[in-house]
């Protein structure tokens, strides 16, 4: 299959759905971002790259984020499967209804309440933070990868959701760290900036069950098979019923505009457009994984 002819294909006939939606502008930085903007990029398995448009941009990956702090996590074990759930949970990302049922246990990982349980288990192991940036790094070749310094702070700034989150959580035990500190790695986490290129590299290991791109194992066959089910069933906020039907795929979007997608055996997928619908997940980033999925016949079903 010619990748780069078909993302140029794809390009083009999502070309009507790049500006539509609306920008997150809850984190007032990020409400800078052109709506315009529309890239996309493949990394296969065997190590080959492709892409299109303004796949060499860097953006804020915010939730795509929670995928690799939930696989360096799982690196370390099994353990935080006790603090955190593997359900959808239907509600938004930042909600708090379900965390008192529940007993401060929430119901995923990609849920804000689950990524901060997860940042916080990742935290007992060292820096969350650093050992996230060296990962993306060394898989995405790309060492200037960093955190976009403007939009950590202004999330920190609009963080109070987060704060109450966790504090909430930590009632009930379920947050070990100081709830300041684990709130910083988080902000830092989701303010890190990276390119469709960068995203891609570094989420091949998902399509490549486990394997890094150096050939060495971060995640046993297992842990792979149940980050990609869990981001099938609860990446892509209250509508992963919607993203399965359209797109086939495990993904997880993030408020930046970005989407990472993965084919097992075969290639990790990045898009981004900032422009979002009413549920956050970028309207021209669903419209070219729809589209990429029914060229290529790759969804997983
Ligand atoms: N940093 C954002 C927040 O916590 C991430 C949201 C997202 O991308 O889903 O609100």
């Amino acid at each position: 299959m010619d990748l780069a002819a078909l993302l140029d294909r794809i390009a083009d006939d999502v070309t009507p759905e790049i500006g539509r939606g609306a920008v997150a502008d809850y984190i007032p930085a990020l409400a800078q971002a052109d709506p315009h903007r529309f890239g996309m990029a493949v990394a296969e398995v065997d190590g080959s790259l492709h892409g299109v448009g303004d796949w060499r941009q860097p953006f804020s990956i915010q939730s795509m984020s929670k995928v690799f702090t939930l696989a360096l996590t799982l690196a370390h074990g099994d353990d935080v499967w006790t603090r955190v759930g593997r359900e959808p949970s239907g509600n938004p990302f930042n909600s708090l209804v379900q965390l008192e049922n529940e007993d401060g246990i929430p119901r995923n990982p990609f849920i804000n309440a689950g990524a901060l349980v997860v940042t916080d288990e990742l935290a007992s192991h060292g820096d969350a933070a650093g050992a996230l940036l060296t990962f993306l790094r060394e898989e995405s070749g790309n060492p200037g990868i960093g955190v976009d310094a403007e939009v950590a702070t202004s999330e920190a700034g609009h963080a109070d959701r987060n704060r109450a989150l966790a504090y909430f959580m930590a009632s009930y035990g379920n947050i070990r760290n100081p709830v300041p500190d684990v709130l910083a790695q988080y902000v830092r986490q989701c303010s890190i900036a990276m390119s469709c290129a960068d995203v891609a590299r570094s989420a091949v290991f998902l399509a490549r069950h486990g394997l890094r791109n150096d050939g060495t194992r971060l995640l046993g066959l297992s842990a792979a098979k149940r980050i990609n089910a869990v981001m099938l069933t609860c990446g892509t906020y209250d509508a992963a019923g919607e993203f399965a039907y359209r797109v086939g795929l495990p993904g997880k979007s993030g408020v930046g505009g970005g989407i990472v997608a993965i084919v097992p055996g075969r290639c990790a997928v990045c898009v981004w457009s900032p422009g979002l619908d009413a549920r956050g997940n970028s309207v021209a980033g669903v419209a070219a994984l729809d589209r990429f999925t029914t060229l290529t016949g790759w969804s997983i079903f």
